[in-house]
């Protein structure tokens, strides 16, 4: 996927006022944050973005199918009365989220859904 010229602006928009949200962190003496400490700062607001954004999308989207099956043995699940927190590991950290789990009593286990 490639950014569009709009998404661009909007996104320069989030960076100034991250970049006024890191300022807000003062250094001893209150003197200006090196380069190293501006790249570190600005790394992790970047993965905790990037990490929220995808939380925020995959909690938006429902499942594959209005009737998930088993990854075992493909019966239909019956779906469970409470969510459970799911966790997936990326490349700029965890992101967690609550999801549906149902249930497969051929093989007696839960099971998340497929995600769309
Ligand atoms: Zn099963």
């Amino acid at each position: 996927m490639s950014l569009s010229q709009k998404q661009r602006c909007r996104l320069q928009e989030l960076a100034r006022e991250a970049q006024a949200i890191l300022g807000e962190s003062k250094q001893p003496n209150d003197r200006p944050m090196t380069f190293a400490e501006l790249e570190d700062a600005s790394i992790e607001a970047g993965d905790f973005m990037t990490a929220l954004m995808m939380q925020a999308e995959i909690e938006s989207r429902g499942p594959a199918t209005e009737t998930p099956c088993c990854p075992t043995c493909e019966q239909v699940g019956e779906l469970q009365t409470d969510e459970e927190a799911r966790v997936l590991q990326t490349d700029r950290g965890e992101v967690t989220w609550l999801e549906s789990t149902y249930y497969c009593r051929r093989c007696r286990r839960s099971f998340f859904p497929a995600v769309a």
